[in-house]
């Protein structure tokens, strides 16, 4: 048994627990951040799969990360963090019929001129759709990356869109993908670069406000591009590891959290598995799932009964299974364009979208798997030798299903639609390695099930009601202790944002009207907790 004390402590070492950290001592906090790994980085993690081949083992393409302004202040790049970009961002051709793909770029005009190819009137619509992100994309995102209730951003919104274009604003952000598209555009190709975006944010194409999923990752991803780290995502999590202990964090690794001690009704420290004992002086810091923060660490008799039920609501994102290999030569893409794009959307059409959306929702295994495919050597010439390709492919299995069979038949269907959109991808294959649900959580226990979001990001666990229904902040009913995990708002995705929003919220119960401000938090929670369960 050994013990510590720091004025914080952050429980687990996912970029949002590093940005946590980084952020409370850059404030002369002293931190402590345990990490049942390892290594730190979570989700951001790249390996060695093959000889000469490196793979990034879950997330790849960093999009929200270049868009994302607490990981811009953060100047990772002065911890040894390097950027590049793939020729054009994405591409999703329809069908393995070598049709033409659409195709999104960095460069508006080129993915206007693309779309114009497919239906002349679609190069000015998308360009029209452009000039409304730069009218509103600002305050859009402000909005979604600010803790809630959002002020500034929202405000913001309303000035730029005017009285008169508020109401249809309003029904324009609630629009199914399918729908949004179908109002904008005339070829399947433009509405594709909507639809594919959306499901790739983990939202239906028929869902009620996917539609803005797929145009926010679209217009971020034209903005920003999809991104990746040179020489593999484990450089991102290195970098943000620096970024962290030059600024005095200390990082242990190994130590997993076990639970937290609550006295007062406030939360105290932490003990580990191997028996250390970190004692928080001013707050605990949570980077794990909601699930496991409320459910396994902390006691029962912290939370109140109606928190407790409305935990048992709480929905996983469906489960992945990823596919990595290592290719002897390029990929044998039927679809001239596709060649150069980092991100792949393939397996399904705007028809086969609403299939594949059909089979993960009856529990279905879908026979053609609507995937993301990264292309990475294209995206980063380090990662495989020159002329070859270090890929991957995720797809999701059905709502409800992770099971080992399951998965291992979804990784063969993968591997089949690949070979139907370029034939001969198979005999280029020296190396292949699937990563079950299994395999995701055994690395990391908030891919609970091969969960990627920590939690749907589907409207009905967005802003107050994520990640159940509350006020949407980082605040707890245990005073001192936050949730800083991508289960909490604003979400999935390596932005950083949930951590930031963690320790600002900290800062802000220590700073001048923090007695304040846990007093209205505290009187809010007690608001929406009240009362005995109910059956809504
Ligand atoms: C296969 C896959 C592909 C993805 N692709 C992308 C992508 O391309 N782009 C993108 O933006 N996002 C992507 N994502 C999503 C993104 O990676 C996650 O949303 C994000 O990394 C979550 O960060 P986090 O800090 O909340 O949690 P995590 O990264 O999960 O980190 C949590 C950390 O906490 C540790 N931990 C858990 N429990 C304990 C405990 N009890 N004690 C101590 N430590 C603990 C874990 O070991 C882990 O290191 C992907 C995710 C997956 C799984």
């Amino acid at each position: 048994m050994s013990t510590m004390t720091a004025d914080t402590v952050v429980i687990g070492g996912g970029h949002h627990g590093l940005v946590a950290a980084a952020v409370l001592a850059d404030a002369g906090w002293d931190v402590c951040l345990l990490e049942s790994a390892d290594m730190v980085g979570g989700a951001i993690r790249s390996a060695e799969l093959f000889p000469g081949y490196v793979a990034d083992m879950f997330s790849a393409f960093y999009p929200l990360s270049a868009a994302s302004p607490v990981l811009h202040a953060l100047e990772l790049e002065h911890h040894g963090l390097r950027w590049t970009h793939a020729p054009s961002v994405l591409a999703h051709p329809p069908r393995p019929d070598g049709g033409p793909a659409a195709v999104l770029h960095r460069d508006r005009k080129a993915t206007a001129a693309g779309l114009a190819a497919h239906d002349s009137r679609d190069g000015d619509a998308w360009l029209r759709l452009c000039e409304e992100w730069d009218r509103i994309g600002d305050p859009v995102l402000r909005s979604m990356f600010s803790a809630f209730p959002p002020v500034r951003g929202p405000v913001q919104l309303l000035r730029r869109a005017g009285t008169a274009d508020a109401l249809r604003l309003a029904r324009f952000l609630l629009l199914p993908a399918r729908r949004m598209g179908e109002e904008l555009f005339a070829s399947e190709a433009a509405r594709l670069l909507l639809a594919g975006n959306a499901v790739h944010a983990d939202a239906p194409p028929d869902a009620p406000g996917s539609g803005i999923f797929g145009w926010l990752l679209a217009m971020v991803g034209q903005q920003h591009g999809f991104p990746v780290p040179v020489g593999g995502s484990g450089e991102l999590a290195a970098a943000l590891a620096r970024r962290a202990t030059s600024a005095g964090v200390q990082i242990l690794t190994g130590q997993h959290v076990e639970g937290i001690d609550v006295r007062g009704g406030r939360a105290r420290g932490v003990r580990t598995a191997t028996g250390l004992t970190v004692t928080a002086r001013k707050a605990v810091i949570a980077d794990v799932s909601a699930p496991i923060l409320f459910e396994q660490l902390l006691p029962s008799d912290a939370l109140p009964a109606r928190l407790r039920a409305d935990l048992r609501r709480f929905a996983w994102d469906t489960a992945v299974v990823k596919v990595n290999w290592a290719l002897d030569g390029p990929i044998p893409w039927q679809a001239p364009d596709v060649a150069g794009a980092g991100t792949v959307h393939i397996g399904a059409d705007e028809r086969g979208l609403a299939q594949w959306s059909a089979d993960i929702e009856s529990r279905t295994l879908p026979r053609s798997p609507f995937m993301l495919f990264g292309q990475m050597t294209t995206a980063d010439p380090t990662r495989s030798p020159t002329g070859t390709e270090s890929a991957w492919a995720y797809t999701h299995l059905p709502r409800g299903v992770s099971d080992e069979d399951a998965a291992g038949e979804l990784a063969e269907r993968v591997d089949h639609v690949v070979e139907s959109f370029a034939p001969g991808f198979r005999s280029r294959v020296l190396h292949r390695l699937v990563q079950t649900p299994a395999d995701l959580e055994s690395a990391n226990p908030n891919l609970l099930h091969g969960a990627v979001n920590g939690g749907t990001a589907q409207l009905f666990q967005q802003l107050v009601f994520r990640p159940v229904t509350g006020l949407g902040r980082a605040e707890t009913v245990v005073e001192g202790l936050y949730l800083g995990s991508a289960s909490a708002h604003p979400g999935g995705g390596v932005h950083g944002l949930c951590g930031w929003l963690a320790a600002r919220a900290a800062l802000g119960e220590q700073g001048k009207l923090g007695t304040l401000r846990r007093r209205v938090t505290s009187a809010a929670l007690e608001l929406v907790y009240r009362d005995s369960p109910s059956a809504r």
